[in-house]
């Protein structure tokens, strides 16, 4: 796992986003998810969200053709580290997880900062690349 992912990640963790709520009281601007204008909380900001969990679909159905994460148990690895299923293994969920969580982070950011447009296609792309990468490896 990169430092960069893992300090994404313990951000989540230890619940260190800063989730619109909040900026929304720091500075004047919606208090809605940027992408959806739903509520945005932590599962929403990490998973939830409309425009992330196809996202988290289309990766996780390419590099886990047989199963299918519930959301519940997604959110249980991703939010509290809660073991993940028995047919995913650990080493593989910290792979998948570290390559989702940071690209998503960054295109949430890139979108928030500098309007840079948030396409669920070329996120998903891109995450697929760093896995194909480290299955060559
Ligand atoms: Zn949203």
């Amino acid at each position: 796992m990169s430092p960069y992912a893992r300090t994404i990640w313990y951000k989540i963790l230890t619940q260190m986003v800063p989730l619109q709520p909040l900026l929304a009281l720091l500075h004047p601007q919606d208090p809605k998810c940027a992408h959806c204008h739903g509520e945005e909380d932590l599962a929403h900001f990490v998973y939830l969200c409309p425009k992330k969990r196809p996202i988290w679909e289309a990766v996780l159905s390419r590099h886990l053709p047989l199963h299918f994460i519930r959301p519940s148990i997604l959110l249980d690895f991703v939010l509290y580290l809660r073991s993940p299923p028995s047919y995913l293994p650990l080493a593989k969920a910290l792979t998948l997880f570290s390559a989702i969580i940071p690209k998503l982070w960054s295109a949430h950011w890139n979108l928030k900062i500098h309007a840079v447009p948030f396409h669920e296609f070329t996120i998903t792309k891109s995450i697929n690349k760093q896995l194909g990468s480290f299955a060559q490896s």
